[in-house]
């Protein structure tokens, strides 16, 4: 897992900074009207419609948010990707332009950042967003990705978390805790291989997990569906912390308590195979894991039928008065107190 597939090493000076972004962007596709001019000029144009426009950024480091002795460079830039886009998909948003810089040291030839490269474009051609500049520069340790993604949305349409209501539903998409456990399984996988790297692992019972660590897809599907539903969610959020510490955000900035049933939690069943062999909590992985990139929503009440046995979305609790507080309600009917432990680079 950790063998260099780079043969050929090609030294990023000989490109120079201008013939680098030149080459690694020459095959980027432009797929939105509102892109009037992309890369090539000292600004990207991006043309004024009748729409709000949404930015995010997000900044990523070596060693703090990814470990390249397991992480692909095509999957890292795939992620970085991803990231940006589920919280344009958060505001029932739809993305359309992104920028990305790097820093990297020089221990990066160019066929390294033409795979991360290769990872940005199958992000963009899949999503159809349009990459419209950024910058390369060197760094004198490790690597560094800043992307920054742009999205679009109707005034009218535009969900924010703060409009969460006593009575509604709380929902999500998809499952939760398989990014958490994926990356239990290769770090466990990389200790492995240290003691001894001859081994070869074997990971056919964690392709799910290490899928959704490696190649998390962002939810664009969901604010369409959601249209299509005519369901428009009172609060929303993307999973990226954890489900417990993303509620908690909802419900702080709604200023209302809630209810999570601890057996209404979406888990796949490599997620509780997984959790049994390494004897943890498949609640607390659900409720903290993050990295999951599923988006967590409320609904009014009275839209509980349009969105009922829709195979992407399951209820998991619902809002409550804020003196109610913020609660699990376990399987054995017990109401415990809902803790922020998401995940966070400051906590090492
Ligand atoms: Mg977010």
């Amino acid at each position: 897992m950790l063998e260099d597939k780079n043969k050929q090493r090609t030294s990023l000076s000989e490109l120079g900074e201008f013939g680098l972004i030149t080459h690694l962007t020459e095959n980027f596709k432009i797929y939105n009207k509102s892109t009037q001019k992309g890369i090539g000029d000292d600004c990207a144009v991006i043309a004024q419609t009748e729409k709000e426009i949404l930015v995010t950024t997000d900044l990523l480091v070596e060693g703090v948010h990814f470990d390249l002795s397991y992480v692909p460079l095509k999957h890292l830039g795939y992620k970085a990707i991803m990231v940006n886009l589920s919280d344009v998909y958060a505001m029932n948003a739809e993305a359309e332009q992104v920028t990305v810089s790097i820093a990297v040291s020089n221990r990066f030839p160019l066929e390294a950042i033409e795979e991360l490269y290769a990872g940005i474009q199958l992000a963009c051609d899949t999503y159809n967003v349009d990459l419209i500049g950024g910058d390369t520069t060197s760094s004198t340790k490790g690597m560094l990705i800043s992307v920054t993604a742009l999205g679009a949305a109707k005034k009218e349409d535009i969900v924010y978390r703060s409009g969460a209501k006593p009575t509604d539903l709380i929902v999500v998409s998809g499952d939760v805790g398989g990014a958490y456990l994926g990356l239990q399984v290769l770090e466990r996988e990389k200790e492995v291989f240290k003691v001894n790297p001859q081994n070869q692992p074997d990971l056919e019972a964690y392709t799910y997990l290490i899928e959704r660590q490696l190649k998390p897809e962002a939810r664009k599907d969901i604010p369409r569906l959601l249209k299509d539903l005519e369901v428009k969610p009172t609060a929303m959020i993307d999973i990226s912390d954890g489900l417990s510490s993303e509620i908690m955000h909802i419900c702080i900035q709604s200023g209302v308590g809630c209810n999570i049933y601890e057996e209404k939690l979406p888990l796949d069943p490599q997620v509780i195979s997984t959790c049994e062999e390494f004897d943890i909590d498949s609640t607390m992985v659900a409720l903290s894991g993050g990295e999951d990139y599923e988006l967590l929503f409320t609904i009014s009440i009275n839209d509980f039928d349009k969105i009922k046995g829709n195979p992407n979305l399951t209820v998991i609790g619902h809002v409550t008065e804020k003196n109610q507080g913020m609660n699990l309600v376990t399987r054995a009917n017990q109401q415990i107190k809902l803790q922020a432990q998401g995940w966070n680079s400051f906590s090492e």
